[in-house]
């Protein structure tokens, strides 16, 4: 169904503000999405309505600002189609949650010379951890590469899987390539050698539909803020009965059944991995944004989206001496460029003086940076609240700014 950019944009009061006198063309939202009023609403709201710590409060805000946030766990597993509100672990974010992973996994079910299995798209937030636990537990991190369109195959992966498996872990869709990666059968493949698989979705979940026992992963992350919901919040999936086997990650209040001096005991899950005060103003604006995605209809916005990204790949492929990066079939609404003998930060600033917002960088994918053999690329990545006439106004900037040069 084709959107009324009209009205979808009218729910996003900042995409009406102006840029140096230019009207704000955002094209960052694989860095962070803009937000619905009814999600900046909810916020103000809660803190409004029914502020109080919650769990263990017996008086009435603090009961109701448990069922918010309990509400919106249901809602989290609702869109994922998890089979339980249990496998639902409120983190900080999609880094969390690998952080939590890697911890708990490591901790608990690797030995020295134990292998992960990464690929070479990773965001350092699914690099990092790992390297992390190599240097405390002794784990060896392998990396599956990728082609020249940017895609990983199956057999390189398999080349990959020992005995000493125990991990794969993956993004979903790359930040900076756009590549969708075929997780379906990367389980698949994995399962087979009983090995389980944490998905990194941070650069799905906001563009294709998720179902987890579907895709029949053993863990999935994502950040709220990327899809519409506020920062600081996030998501971890798992199957129950791997963090089940987990250890917790933090320890504090709210994460215990029984503290003494001499023994703690811990809570159930999924209370056990989320120490401390948690975010229940988050996640209660989270399942807002979720609702509100799910009144766009996520298959609106899947078309809408993938319109746009032909739309740009189409023209930005006229401009001469441009060069994408990433051509893989399936792609999320990410353009990685570079325009031959202009830097990245040059043509990044530029643009923004024009009112148009890319990000240029290593996209905090160095190893990837590195196997592509630049040092940066500028990102022009797209929501369904995007415009084609948007996209004019980025091609006719990186015109006039080769103009300049
Ligand atoms: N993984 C991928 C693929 C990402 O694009 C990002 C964010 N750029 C992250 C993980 C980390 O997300 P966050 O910073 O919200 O924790």
């Amino acid at each position: 169904m084709y959107l009324n950019s009209e009205i979808i944009r009218a729910d996003f009061p900042i995409l009406s503000r102006e840029v140096y006198g230019k009207p704000l063309v955002y094209f960052d939202n694989a860095a962070t999405t803009q937000k619905p009023l009814s999600v900046i609403r909810k916020i103000e709201e809660v803190y409004s309505t029914i502020n109080a710590n919650i769990h263990r409060g017996v008086h009435r805000l603090s009961q109701l600002a448990t069922e918010s946030h309990e509400e919106a766990r249901k809602t989290v597993q609702r869109y994922i189609h998890a089979s339980s509100s249990n496998e639902i672990i409120f983190t900080r974010g999609a880094t969390e949650s690998i952080n939590l992973i890697a911890s708990s996994f490591c901790r608990s079910q690797c030995k020295p010379g134990d292998e992960i299995i990464i690929t070479a798209m990773e965001h350092h937030a699914n690099i990092v951890p790992w390297q992390i636990q190599r240097d405390i537990t002794g784990v060896v991190l392998k990396v599956v590469p990728i082609t020249e369109t940017g895609e990983i195959r199956l057999e390189d992966m398999e080349k990959l899987i020992s005995p000493k498996t125990k991990l794969i872990a993956l993004a979903h869709a790359s930040n900076v390539l756009g590549t969708i990666n075929p997780v379906k059968d990367v389980v698949r493949l994995a399962h087979s050698r009983n090995v389980p698989v944490l998905i990194d979705a941070a650069q799905s979940v906001q563009h294709i539909p998720i179902d987890v026992q579907v895709l029949d992963c053993d863990f999935l992350v994502f950040s709220s803020h990327k899809m519409y919901g506020p920062t600081g919040i996030g998501v971890l999936y798992g199957k129950e009965n791997r963090l089940e086997q987990l250890p917790p990650y933090q320890g504090g209040g709210e994460m215990i059944a029984n503290v003494t001096f001499e023994k703690t005991t811990y809570n159930e899950l999924p209370f056990k991995f989320e120490a401390g005060t948690p975010d229940y103003v988050g996640s209660t604006a989270l399942g807002e944004a979720i609702r509100y995605i799910e009144s766009i209809g996520l298959e609106n916005i899947c078309f809408q989206e993938e319109k746009l990204l032909r739309y740009a790949t189409e023209k930005m492929q006229q401009i001469e001496g441009m060069r994408i990066f990433g051509n893989a079939k399936h792609k999320s609404p990410v353009v990685s460029f570079l325009v031959k003998g202009i830097h990245p930060y040059d043509m990044g600033m530029l643009l923004d003086r024009l009112g148009i917002a890319v990000r240029t960088g290593h996209h905090c994918a160095q190893p990837l940076m590195n196997a592509l053999g630049i040092e940066g690329t500028l990102r022009a990545s797209f929501a369904f609240y995007n415009t084609e006439e948007e996209i004019d106004v980025l091609v006719a900037g990186i015109e006039r700014v080769k103009k300049m040069f």
